[in-house]
Protein backbone atom coordinates (compact mmCIF):
# COMPACT_ATOMS: atom_id res chain seq x y z
CA UNK A 1 0.00 0.00 0.00
CA UNK A 2 1.71 3.34 -1.22
CA UNK A 3 1.48 6.48 1.26
CA UNK A 4 0.21 4.11 4.47
CA UNK A 5 0.84 7.01 7.02
CA UNK A 6 -0.96 9.63 5.14
CA UNK A 7 -4.07 7.34 4.83
CA UNK A 8 -4.33 6.29 8.09
CA UNK A 9 -3.92 9.96 8.88
CA UNK A 10 -7.47 10.74 6.87
CA UNK A 11 -8.95 7.32 8.52
CA UNK A 12 -7.89 8.86 12.26
CA UNK A 13 -9.26 12.63 11.35
CA UNK A 14 -12.45 11.70 9.26
CA UNK A 15 -13.57 9.60 12.29
CA UNK A 16 -12.67 12.39 14.87
CA UNK A 17 -14.95 14.66 13.02
CA UNK A 18 -17.49 12.01 12.70
CA UNK A 19 -17.42 11.68 16.63
CA UNK A 20 -17.71 15.12 16.61
CA UNK A 21 -20.70 15.86 14.45
CA UNK A 22 -18.58 17.75 11.37
CA UNK A 23 -19.19 14.51 8.81
CA UNK A 24 -22.89 13.67 9.09
CA UNK A 25 -23.48 9.93 8.73
CA UNK A 26 -21.36 9.58 5.55
CA UNK A 27 -21.44 13.44 4.45
CA UNK A 28 -18.55 15.32 4.73
CA UNK A 29 -15.04 14.01 3.04
CA UNK A 30 -11.33 15.34 3.09
CA UNK A 31 -8.17 15.71 0.87
CA UNK A 32 -4.54 15.41 2.40
CA UNK A 33 -2.14 16.87 0.09
CA UNK A 34 0.50 13.83 -0.08
CA UNK A 35 3.59 15.49 -2.13
CA UNK A 36 3.75 17.67 -5.01
CA UNK A 37 1.63 14.91 -7.24
CA UNK A 38 -0.68 13.11 -5.18
CA UNK A 39 -3.77 13.68 -2.53
CA UNK A 40 -4.80 11.43 -0.30
CA UNK A 41 -9.15 11.47 -0.52
CA UNK A 42 -11.93 9.99 1.80
CA UNK A 43 -14.25 7.48 -0.43
CA UNK A 44 -17.49 7.91 -1.64
CA UNK A 45 -19.94 6.97 1.05
CA UNK A 46 -18.22 5.23 3.35
CA UNK A 47 -19.21 4.74 7.33
CA UNK A 48 -15.75 6.02 8.50
CA UNK A 49 -16.35 3.88 11.71
CA UNK A 50 -14.91 1.30 9.79
CA UNK A 51 -13.21 2.64 6.83
CA UNK A 52 -9.19 1.58 6.90
CA UNK A 53 -6.41 3.00 5.53
CA UNK A 54 -6.87 1.15 2.23
CA UNK A 55 -10.14 2.39 1.58
CA UNK A 56 -8.26 5.84 1.37
CA UNK A 57 -7.99 6.61 -2.65
CA UNK A 58 -4.54 8.43 -3.71
CA UNK A 59 -5.13 10.52 -6.71
CA UNK A 60 -3.01 13.05 -8.97
CA UNK A 61 -4.08 16.05 -8.33
CA UNK A 62 -3.69 17.14 -11.70
CA UNK A 63 -6.31 15.04 -13.19
CA UNK A 64 -7.93 12.85 -10.40
CA UNK A 65 -6.53 9.66 -11.85
CA UNK A 66 -6.52 7.21 -8.94
CA UNK A 67 -3.54 5.42 -8.13
CA UNK A 68 -4.34 3.48 -5.41
CA UNK A 69 -7.08 2.55 -2.89
CA UNK A 70 -9.46 0.06 -2.58
CA UNK A 71 -12.75 1.93 -3.19
CA UNK A 72 -14.41 5.17 -5.14
CA UNK A 73 -13.57 8.91 -4.36
CA UNK A 74 -15.61 11.20 -2.68
CA UNK A 75 -17.88 12.56 -5.35
CA UNK A 76 -16.05 15.42 -3.98
CA UNK A 77 -12.63 15.35 -5.31
CA UNK A 78 -12.99 17.83 -7.78
CA UNK A 79 -14.20 20.45 -5.32
CA UNK A 80 -11.17 19.70 -3.08
CA UNK A 81 -8.39 19.34 -5.62
CA UNK A 82 -9.69 23.09 -6.71
CA UNK A 83 -8.47 24.54 -3.62
CA UNK A 84 -4.99 22.69 -3.39
CA UNK A 85 -4.02 23.30 -7.05
CA UNK A 86 -4.83 27.09 -5.92
CA UNK A 87 -3.81 27.16 -2.73
CA UNK A 88 -0.19 25.56 -3.12
CA UNK A 89 0.45 26.58 0.42
CA UNK A 90 -2.63 24.54 1.43
CA UNK A 91 -1.96 20.61 2.43
CA UNK A 92 -5.63 19.87 3.27
CA UNK A 93 -8.98 20.65 2.36
CA UNK A 94 -12.02 19.75 4.42
CA UNK A 95 -15.84 19.57 3.75
CA UNK A 96 -18.12 18.97 6.65
CA UNK A 97 -21.85 19.48 7.09
CA UNK A 98 -21.17 20.69 10.89
CA UNK A 99 -24.34 21.96 12.61
CA UNK A 100 -24.04 25.75 12.84
CA UNK A 101 -22.08 27.06 9.71
CA UNK A 102 -24.66 24.46 7.78
CA UNK A 103 -27.55 26.93 9.31
CA UNK A 104 -25.62 29.82 8.47
CA UNK A 105 -25.70 28.37 4.94
CA UNK A 106 -29.60 29.03 4.71
CA UNK A 107 -29.16 33.06 5.55
CA UNK A 108 -28.04 33.59 2.07
CA UNK A 109 -24.81 35.94 2.96
CA UNK A 110 -20.74 35.79 3.97
CA UNK A 111 -19.80 35.97 7.93
CA UNK A 112 -17.98 38.84 8.76
CA UNK A 113 -14.68 37.91 11.11
CA UNK A 114 -14.17 40.31 14.01
CA UNK A 115 -12.14 37.99 16.36
CA UNK A 116 -8.19 38.43 16.03
CA UNK A 117 -8.02 34.72 16.30
CA UNK A 118 -11.11 33.73 14.00
CA UNK A 119 -9.29 36.02 11.64
CA UNK A 120 -6.08 34.58 11.74
CA UNK A 121 -7.34 30.80 11.45
CA UNK A 122 -10.49 31.75 8.78
CA UNK A 123 -9.61 35.07 6.93
CA UNK A 124 -11.56 38.97 7.07
CA UNK A 125 -14.49 36.92 5.81
CA UNK A 126 -16.18 33.68 5.31
CA UNK A 127 -17.96 33.75 1.78
CA UNK A 128 -20.77 32.39 0.98
CA UNK A 129 -20.56 30.67 -2.50
CA UNK A 130 -23.81 29.92 -4.52
CA UNK A 131 -25.76 27.01 -4.74
CA UNK A 132 -25.21 23.91 -6.40
CA UNK A 133 -25.62 20.26 -6.17
CA UNK A 134 -23.13 18.37 -4.55
CA UNK A 135 -20.09 16.40 -6.60
CA UNK A 136 -20.96 18.69 -9.74
CA UNK A 137 -18.29 19.95 -11.73
CA UNK A 138 -20.89 23.52 -11.57
CA UNK A 139 -19.76 23.25 -7.63
CA UNK A 140 -16.24 23.02 -7.49
CA UNK A 141 -16.39 25.55 -10.54
CA UNK A 142 -18.12 28.48 -8.17
CA UNK A 143 -16.21 27.41 -5.59
CA UNK A 144 -12.85 27.52 -7.42
CA UNK A 145 -14.07 30.90 -8.55
CA UNK A 146 -14.54 32.18 -5.08
CA UNK A 147 -11.41 31.25 -3.33
CA UNK A 148 -8.65 33.85 -2.11
CA UNK A 149 -5.08 33.58 -1.14
CA UNK A 150 -6.19 35.02 2.15
CA UNK A 151 -9.49 33.57 3.00
CA UNK A 152 -9.81 29.80 4.66
CA UNK A 153 -13.30 28.99 5.03
CA UNK A 154 -16.34 29.29 2.83
CA UNK A 155 -20.30 28.68 2.92
CA UNK A 156 -21.61 26.41 0.45
CA UNK A 157 -25.34 27.74 0.26
CA UNK A 158 -27.76 25.15 1.86
CA UNK A 159 -25.35 22.78 1.84
CA UNK A 160 -22.39 22.66 4.17
CA UNK A 161 -18.63 24.45 4.30
CA UNK A 162 -15.11 24.01 3.59
CA UNK A 163 -11.86 24.91 5.32
CA UNK A 164 -8.16 24.80 4.01
CA UNK A 165 -4.65 25.03 6.11
CA UNK A 166 -0.99 24.77 6.13
CA UNK A 167 -1.73 21.44 7.60
CA UNK A 168 -4.50 19.36 8.54
CA UNK A 169 -4.16 20.58 12.42
CA UNK A 170 -4.73 24.14 11.27
CA UNK A 171 -7.67 23.22 9.45
CA UNK A 172 -9.34 21.49 12.04
CA UNK A 173 -8.53 24.32 13.97
CA UNK A 174 -10.07 26.88 11.41
CA UNK A 175 -13.33 24.37 11.19
CA UNK A 176 -13.59 24.98 15.01
CA UNK A 177 -12.97 28.51 14.57
CA UNK A 178 -15.82 28.62 11.71
CA UNK A 179 -18.69 26.59 13.84
CA UNK A 180 -18.17 29.19 16.73
CA UNK A 181 -18.11 32.35 14.55
CA UNK A 182 -21.30 30.62 12.99
CA UNK A 183 -22.92 30.35 16.69
CA UNK A 184 -22.43 33.50 17.44
CA UNK A 185 -24.11 34.68 14.43
CA UNK A 186 -27.04 32.10 15.07
CA UNK A 187 -27.50 33.62 18.85
CA UNK A 188 -27.37 37.52 17.72
CA UNK A 189 -29.97 36.50 15.33
CA UNK A 190 -32.17 35.07 17.86
CA UNK A 191 -31.56 37.66 20.39
CA UNK A 192 -32.58 40.40 17.58
CA UNK A 193 -35.35 38.78 17.05
CA UNK A 194 -36.85 38.09 20.64
CA UNK A 195 -35.86 41.64 21.05
CA UNK A 196 -38.15 42.16 17.90
CA UNK A 197 -41.23 40.34 19.86
CA UNK A 198 -40.92 42.97 22.71
CA UNK A 199 -39.97 46.35 21.22
CA UNK A 200 -40.72 45.84 16.68
CA UNK A 201 -39.64 49.09 16.12
CA UNK A 202 -36.16 49.31 17.17
CA UNK A 203 -35.46 45.72 16.71
CA UNK A 204 -36.51 45.43 13.07
CA UNK A 205 -34.19 49.10 12.71
CA UNK A 206 -31.63 47.03 13.73
CA UNK A 207 -32.32 43.96 11.82
CA UNK A 208 -32.45 46.36 8.90
CA UNK A 209 -29.35 47.88 9.35
CA UNK A 210 -27.71 44.15 9.43
CA UNK A 211 -29.58 43.63 5.98
CA UNK A 212 -27.93 46.69 4.80
CA UNK A 213 -24.07 46.06 6.12
CA UNK A 214 -24.87 42.45 4.45
CA UNK A 215 -27.02 42.34 1.57
CA UNK A 216 -28.80 39.20 1.30
CA UNK A 217 -27.52 37.74 -2.17
CA UNK A 218 -24.73 35.68 -2.99
CA UNK A 219 -20.96 36.08 -3.40
CA UNK A 220 -20.31 34.26 -5.79
CA UNK A 221 -23.68 34.07 -8.66
ZN1 LIG B 1 -21.56 17.81 1.49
Amino acid sequence: MKFPAERQRVVDVSRALADRGYFAATGGNLALRIDGEHIAVTPSATDYQTMEAADVCVLRLADLVKVDGERKPSVESGMHAQVLRARRDCHASVHTHQPAASACTLLGRPLLVDDPEHRRLLGPEVPLVGYAPSGTGWLSGKLGRALRPDVNAYLLRTHGAICCGTSLDATLLALVALESLALDQLRTRIAIRLAGERAPDTALQRLLDTIDAHPVQDVIA
